[in-house]
């Protein structure tokens, strides 16, 4: 049996990750599934007590969504349209339970190819900061998840927080996920899209990513490309071709074989980009 620590702050928490390792625990929600019947033998930090690592907040250059923010205070949250579909991402984690309990950071460094969260998460550009005893980093969060159940952060590292670069007021967001059933259900495929655009209704900035595809959420770096100059308007679906999709890996597995993911995730993708353009759409 391992030692179980609660600590109320960072600094305490950082102190005792000097001594020995301890696996990060937050909402549990992915932790004690996996333990199954097995006794922990590990050294649990449990960091839900540490008030400083919740919570929603708006920066001079972006947002910081502290890393133990449940699903629950991002459905709750008020926050700008770009935003709505990781809010839409957040309503399809499990239960209302799991989102009272699961946390943002949980949900990246699990690392499932499943993640709901990555996706939303990587058409935000989102970066993740990790803070052990010696020091702070960030990196994009495209480079924080490197594989199934991989991530780049230390033993010694913790998940302070997600950012999000400044969103402008015009941006646009979607996610669609498909289930073998409507709720409480693991991915088959996922999208989210997110779209800028100028007065003139053209499109600046286009981020599209599809989660349950490959080993880790992949970016359609080139539909991306092409969709800059387009009209952000209805029709936008019918510039996405097969040939975008081909980029991603998906595996045959009971929930799905890899040739109904790529066709749910290319008419996923077309109906997210749809939906991100729709107008009379409003803050959630
Ligand atoms: C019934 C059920 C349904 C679910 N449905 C979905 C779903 O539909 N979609 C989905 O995406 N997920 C789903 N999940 C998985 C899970 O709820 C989410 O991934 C959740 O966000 C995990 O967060 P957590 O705080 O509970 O993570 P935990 O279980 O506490 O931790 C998960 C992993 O991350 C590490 N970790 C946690 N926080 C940190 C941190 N701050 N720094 C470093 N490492 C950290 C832990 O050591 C552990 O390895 C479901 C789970 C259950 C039990």
């Amino acid at each position: 049996m391992g030692n179980f620590s609660r600590p109320t702050c960072l600094d305490d928490a950082l102190r005792n990750m000097e001594n020995g390792s301890w696996r990060i625990l937050a909402g549990g929600t992915d932790f004690y599934p996996a333990q199954g019947d097995r006794p922990i033998t590990e050294n649990l930090l449990d960091l839900t007590a540490i008030p400083e690592l919740r919570g929603i907040s708006q920066l001079d250059d972006g947002w910081r969504f502290g890393g133990l923010t449940t699903w629950s205070d991002v459905i709750k949250a008020s926050l700008p349209l770009a935003f709505d579909g990781l809010k839409a991402a957040a309503r399809e984690v499990g239960s209302i339970q799991i989102q009272n309990s699961g946390t943002i950071a949980g949900n990246i460094c699990n690392a499932s190819p499943a993640a709901d969260g990555m996706p939303p998460l990587l058409s935000l550009s989102a970066e993740v900061e990790l803070v052990s005893p010696s020091g702070t980093r960030r990196m994009p969060l495209d480079d924080f998840v490197t594989g199934v159940r991989s991530t780049s952060c230390r033993p010694d590292e913790l998940v302070r927080a997600v950012h999000i670069p400044a969103v402008s007021t015009g941006s646009r967001s979607a996610f669609l996920k498909l289930g073998a059933r409507r709720y409480l259900v693991i991915s088959i495929a996922m999208a989210a899209v997110l779209i800028d655009s100028n007065d003139q209704g053209k499109i600046t900035r286009a981020r599209i990513a599809v989660g349950s595809c490959s080993p880790v959420a992949q970016r359609l770096i080139g539909l991306e490309q092409r969709l800059l100059g387009e009209s952000a308007a209805s029709g936008l679906s019918e510039l996405v071709t097969g040939g975008d999709i081909s980029v991603l890996n998906p595996i045959n597995d009971v929930r799905a074989s890899a040739s109904y993911r790529l066709s749910a995730a290319e008419e996923l993708v077309r109906r997210a980009l749809e939906e991100a353009v729709r107008p009379g759409v409003e803050a959630s």
